[in-house]
């Protein structure tokens, strides 16, 4: 595509013309660091997130020995047990903050069962220790406020995700303001004329099919702009989350922006539901409500109809979803 980083780093797209441009952000996300997730105690060797440790050991095929707590219980903190397995380490135990499991019940249960790990619910880790080295993770159950020290010499990291956002901050495109990944409409475009994003930027995180949609998705837009001159957003309404979420995505509601990939809002909930009821609220009133055939967890995005937003009226004031 045409554009690009221009002075100052700000990202620079020239509509229309003999060199149309485009710029597509699809810097994806990462896990939060330990620093960032408040936790206390020594500096040691043997801490990583999910993304350093597969690097490690996929990438540069380093073996790694000892006892592992993967801090965390969603999907991907499943894929650190099994890589942590894979460079030849015993992970011991995963934790989590939640009460019931993150994950789809095969996972949570068949993982358990068949790599022997222990599963600590309502608990968070309040500290690292160790001397070089880490010797230990420090747990508090958030129930009691016991705390107990559970021996480890490696301690990964997972979950708890934060987009990439440095160069849509950059290039100072409104943002999400939980996430504050660049704010699109259904059509992945910013806030900016010819400058689109896609993937876990602007959903932190889904799996690798949805990011990968996302990219033959943004390509219709990228074309409209590029032979029409037809990129902007934030026209419409803003959707924002509400109750028993944290974000949603597509973050605008422009009727010229069409429909999100596969027809679906994405949202991440911070609370766990047996059954999704979702409900919708413009200016104050209720416009909607729908309960979905599948349960919310706080470790998962959940895919709500973008039909569920079919009764908004644009002009009418903000939307808000919520999780019931
Ligand atoms: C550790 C980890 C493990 C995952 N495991 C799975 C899994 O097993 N299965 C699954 O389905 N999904 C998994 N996911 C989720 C998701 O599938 C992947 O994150 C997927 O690659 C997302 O695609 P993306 O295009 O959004 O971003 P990415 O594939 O992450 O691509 C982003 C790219 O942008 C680059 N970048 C970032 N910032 C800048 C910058 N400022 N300037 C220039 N370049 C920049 C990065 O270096 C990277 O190359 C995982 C995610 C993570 C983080």
């Amino acid at each position: 595509m045409g554009g690009g980083a221009g002075p100052g780093g700000h990202l620079t797209a020239r509509p229309g013309g003999a060199d149309p441009g485009a710029v597509v952000l699809a810097t994806g996300a990462r896990e939060r660091s330990r620093a960032a997730r408040f936790i206390a105690g020594s500096r040691v060797g043997g801490v990583y997130t999910t993304g350093a440790l597969q690097q490690l050991v996929h990438l540069h095929g380093r073996r790694l020995e000892g006892r592992a707590v993967v801090v965390g219980v969603e999907l991907v903190s499943w894929s650190a047990v099994l890589t942590l397995r894979q460079a030849g380490a015993r992970p011991v135990l995963l934790t989590s903050t939640h009460a019931r499991p993150e994950v789809y019940g095969p996972v949570h249960w068949g993982g358990r069962a068949a790599l022997g790990v222990t599963v600590a619910g309502r608990t968070r880790v309040a500290a690292i220790h160790g001397s070089g080295q880490v010797s230990g993770v420090e747990l508090v159950n958030l129930d009691t406020g016991a705390r107990t020290v559970v021996p480890c010499e490696l301690v990964v990291l997972t979950g708890d995700w934060v987009p990439d956002h440095e160069l849509a901050t950059s290039a100072a495109l409104t943002a999400d303001p939980v996430t504050r990944g660049p704010r699109v409409d259904a059509a992945l475009r910013t806030s900016r004329p010819g400058v689109f994003a896609a993937g876990n930027l602007v959903h932190p995180v889904d799996t690798a099919d949805i990011a990968a949609l996302d990219g033959s998705h943004v390509a219709a837009a990228v074309r409209d702009w590029v032979t029409r001159g037809l990129g902007t957003a934030g026209r419409g309404e803003p959707v924002l989350a509400g109750a028993g979420l944290t974000w949603v995505s597509p973050g605008w509601l422009d009727r010229s922006a069409g429909v999100p990939a596969r027809g679906r809002l994405l949202a991440w909930p911070s609370v766990a539901a047996p059954v999704a009821r979702v409900v919708v609220h413009q200016g104050g009133l209720e416009v909607a409500r729908r309960s979905l055939p599948w349960p919310a967890s706080p470790g998962r995005v959940l895919r709500v109809p973008w039909s569920v937003l079919d009764s908004v009226i644009v002009g009418r004031g903000p939307v808000t979803v919520s999780l019931r």
